[in-house]
């Protein structure tokens, strides 16, 4: 039985909302035994805070806002978020980032957040949980001159290639690994990069509702991802890596600890 942490799963989403206790019990059944809710605003924040809470030692959670909302990000979220922050269910800092690959927030906005983020997590000692899509040039040279002062960061749904993971790691960043790296044809770049992530910088997550794996042996009734999926990314990155996959679950769990703070 595994003692997976899933990184990284959007439980506040709605298609969670008619059975997410039957969803937990799943996810602890398959080896899933911590997970850190990802908070996407300020309002899907409470929301995380809340089922944390409930279920204290299980359920953790960041507290951010998601580029895609970064037009959302006015004078007061900085001080909503630090007063959030002060609640110990909170591990970090996040979702926050650049996204120009949807464009949903104009760019300006986008980074505008992100960079009062970084400033956040560098005040509050917090790691900060990063996304990134089709803005790599522009992600680094914004988080190089602030790394120095961020408690930690990860990469989260790393899906470059050799090349973006160099940069990743010459910064220090963990690097997190979803069920994109079951996609053959789409993740092609991702499983040549998989082999090359230091086994002590490699954190594992779901992206649930989102990132279905696509090569479930079963395949589930919908398309809705799950965190009991996350033991099958294990088994994919195990294989890739050429590694037993208790020793790639086993290291994944103690760096998600060390990255955010859990006791082991
Ligand atoms: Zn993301």
């Amino acid at each position: 039985m595994f003692d997976l942490i899933d990184i990284g799963a959007n439980l506040t989403h709605d298609s969670f909302d008619s059975d997410r206790d039957a969803v937990l019990t799943r996810a602890a059944e398959a080896g899933v035994a911590r997970i850190v809710v990802t908070g996407t605003s300020v309002t899907a924040s409470v929301q995380a805070a809340a089922l944390c809470e409930a279920r204290p030692g299980k359920l953790f959670a960041t507290a951010g806002v998601h580029p895609h909302h970064a037009a959302d990000f006015d004078t007061h979220t900085s001080s909503a978020l630090r007063s959030l922050l002060a609640n110990p269910v909170f591990v970090a800092v996040g979702e926050c980032g650049l996204d120009f690959f949807r464009d949903y927030s104009p760019r300006d906005a986008q980074r505008r957040a992100f960079a009062a983020q970084l400033e956040l997590a560098a005040e509050m000692r917090k790691p900060v949980f990063l996304h990134e899509r089709d803005a790599h040039d522009e992600f680094v040279a914004m988080l190089k001159p602030m790394r120095a002062a961020l408690a930690g960061a990860v990469a989260h749904c790393f899906t470059g290639g050799p090349k973006e993971l160099d940069a990743y790691l010459e910064l220090d960043l963990y690097v997190g690994v979803t069920g994109w790296v079951c996609d053959e044809r789409r993740g092609a770049q991702l499983r040549a990069a998989v082999p090359s992530i230091p086994l002590d910088r490699l954190v594992v997550e779901t992206d649930a509702p989102y990132l279905l794996p696509r090569d479930l042996e079963r395949k589930p009734q919908t398309r809705r991802n799950e965190p009991r999926f996350l033991a099958h990314v294990v088994e994919r990155v195990a294989a890739l890596r050429e590694e037993p996959v208790d020793v790639v679950a086993q290291a994944t769990t103690a760096n998600a600890e060390r990255l955010f703070g859990l006791r082991s």
